[in-house]
């Protein structure tokens, strides 16, 4: 922090009493005891929502700052799922912190660990491979893809334990389940078995249009700013990736354009791509560059989305179905280890701020292996298990 790096990630603050590791430490021009820089916190959100919990969590690791820098930062960041980044003052926050670290306090701990069970905080806990190798070990029902804490616990509460409990349900036991409303149990039964075999278990195969050729779609943006800033498309017909880049916010347009008037040369085709975020783009940027309903309802009509195919088609062995998950589990390597959504986003800040031409390859890299992984799992799915 002293030597003013622009982002630290891995980094731990603490006082006498307290400890934190923060996802990242953001440098901010502004003087504090470092200096003339200081740092807020930049932290990664397994979800969409912004919840009581995740402002008290960094208005906590902002207040571990005050000992660093001789204030507490008035602002600090949150990236969702969705790659927008959401601002807020954690000073507004720490009154609540304050109760929290006095109930604590007030605690008397026994020598009783909690087990773990996998949920949407795991991702970004530096306990996650431990968790991870626990509930495989004892075979928890929370590695399940989909299943709720409050589904496990009906589980639980009906003697239905681990996945070999689930695997091994009867029809009296199938039928109770459903009448207890939980929802999915043949999924959640096919899912328990490729745990046990640790083979991916066919459900369905999908009918996916035959228009060809097939194209693998991904765009990368920053949400906060409204700018989408990449759409690669990976043709397995020509074997080519082509990026339509747009260097800052005034060339989105012209990268969206030129997309555009690639699909219509190519005129028939599908569009493959991984979960929702693509169709909701389209349709925004269609309707901000004013593009005809005919043209945006061509380029919808070509849209296949692989996720809601592969959960309808297949139970696969990993508690989480992102497609980084599942393209490697099925054999998929991509060719940066640190490729993750939220790099992602701190690669594009970098490049936005300093036009480091480094930023700009990475970010192609990391979007032309997103699409080769689309076309991976999609391939995938149309093959015999
Ligand atoms: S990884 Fe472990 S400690 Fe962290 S949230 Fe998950 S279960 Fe809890």
């Amino acid at each position: 922090m002293k030597k003013g790096e622009q982002n630290i990630s891995g980094g731990l603050l603490f006082n006498n009493e307290y400890s934190a590791e923060p996802f990242i430490l953001e440098r901010v021009n502004k003087s504090s005891k470092l200096g003339k820089h200081s740092y807020q916190i930049i932290d990664f959100l397994p979800s969409i929502q912004l919840l009581e919990e995740h402002k008290k969590k960094l208005a906590f690791q902002s207040y571990l700052l005050y000992f660093y820098l001789g204030f507490m930062p008035t602002t600090c960041k949150l990236i969702n799922i969705k790659q927008e980044v959401i601002e807020f003052n954690p000073v507004n926050e720490f009154e609540g912190v304050r109760k929290i670290i006095n109930e604590i306090k007030k605690l008397e701990y026994t020598k009783t660990i909690p087990s773990a069970y996998i949920n949407q905080h795991c991702k970004i806990c530096r306990w996650k491979d431990k968790c991870l190798n626990e509930c495989i070990k004892k075979k928890d029902l929370s590695l399940l893809f989909g299943i709720s804490n409050v589904t496990r616990r009906i589980l639980i509460e009906s003697k239905i334990n681990n996945i070999n409990d689930m695997a091994n349900l009867d029809n009296n036991q199938i039928k109770l389940m459903k009448d207890k409303g939980v929802r999915n149990v043949p999924f959640l039964i096919k899912q328990a078995y490729s745990y046990i075999t640790k083979t991916p278990e066919r459900i369905m195969y999908p009918n996916f249009p035959t228009r060809y050729p097939a194209l693998y779609f991904d765009i990368e943006g920053q949400i906060d700013l409204n700018f989408q800033y990449l759409f690669g498309v990976y043709n397995e017909e020509t074997i080519e990736y082509l990026p339509f880049w747009a260097d800052e916010i005034t060339n989105e347009k012209d990268a969206f354009f030129a997309f555009l008037k690639y699909l219509s040369k190519i005129k028939k085709y599908t569009l493959f791509h991984y979960g929702s975020y693509e169709k909701t783009a389209i349709r925004d940027l269609c309707f901000k560059y004013n593009i005809s309903k005919k043209i945006e309802q061509s380029v919808l009509n070509s849209m296949v989305d692989i996720y809601s195919a592969l959960k309808k088609c297949a139970a696969i062995p990993v508690p989480s179905y992102s497609l980084k998950d599942i393209a490697q589990f099925l054999g998929y390597m991509w060719h940066d280890k640190e490729a993750l959504g939220a790099n992602s986003i701190i690669w594009h800040n970098q490049w936005m701020k300093t036009n480091n031409l480094q930023c700009k390859e990475r970010l192609k890299t990391y979007n032309k292996n997103d699409c080769e992984a689309t076309a991976f799992v999609k391939n995938w799915l149309e093959e015999s298990v």
